[in-house]
């Protein structure tokens, strides 16, 4: 069975760009609630553990300072079969290839660039939102 949470972000250059408040209510009006939120300003470090599955990629060290880049809004959510639920909402990584009315065709303008982040699967998103929220702030 799914789980009913997943984590998010909305990444430096959706928040610097001021799509802030159109993402958020874009989550809402598809369902989602959110359990937990703060703004988060990422140094490298932190930007380095959170992404740390990708430390061997090419893209890495690229993906880290833009991480780091800039303000970016953490966020647990919650809906029915969320994970896979929410990667439909936000679309491919790659913005060219997300389908219409996504998250990331709507508003991502690169393949690093690409607005949000969504857990990819139940035991992520737990370890994700652990990562940003203490247990008072998640249960
Ligand atoms: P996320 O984990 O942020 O939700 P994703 O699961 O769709 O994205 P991943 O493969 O986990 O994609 O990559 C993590 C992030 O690394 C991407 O969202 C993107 O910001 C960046 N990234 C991935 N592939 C590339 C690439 N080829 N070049 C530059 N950046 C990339
Ligand atoms: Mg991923």
């Amino acid at each position: 069975m799914q789980g009913n949470r997943t984590f998010t972000m909305i990444k430096p250059d959706a928040v610097k760009a001021g799509k802030s408040g159109l993402i958020l209510d874009h989550i809402i009006k598809n369902g989602f609630e959110i359990r937990a939120m703060r703004l988060v300003h990422m140094n490298r470090r932190q930007a380095e553990a959170f992404y740390s599955i990708h430390k061997e990629r090419p893209f890495f060290d690229g993906l880290v300072t833009f991480m780091s880049s800039g303000p970016a809004i953490a966020a647990i959510l919650e809906k029915e079969n969320a994970v896979d639920s929410y990667r439909e909402l936000i679309g491919a990584t790659n913005p060219a290839n997300a389908a219409e009315g996504t998250i990331r065709k709507l508003y991502a303008t690169s393949i690093q660039e690409n607005a949000v982040h969504g857990s990819d699967a139940d035991e992520t998103a737990e370890q994700e939102g652990s990562f940003f929220f203490n247990y008072f702030e998640r249960v």
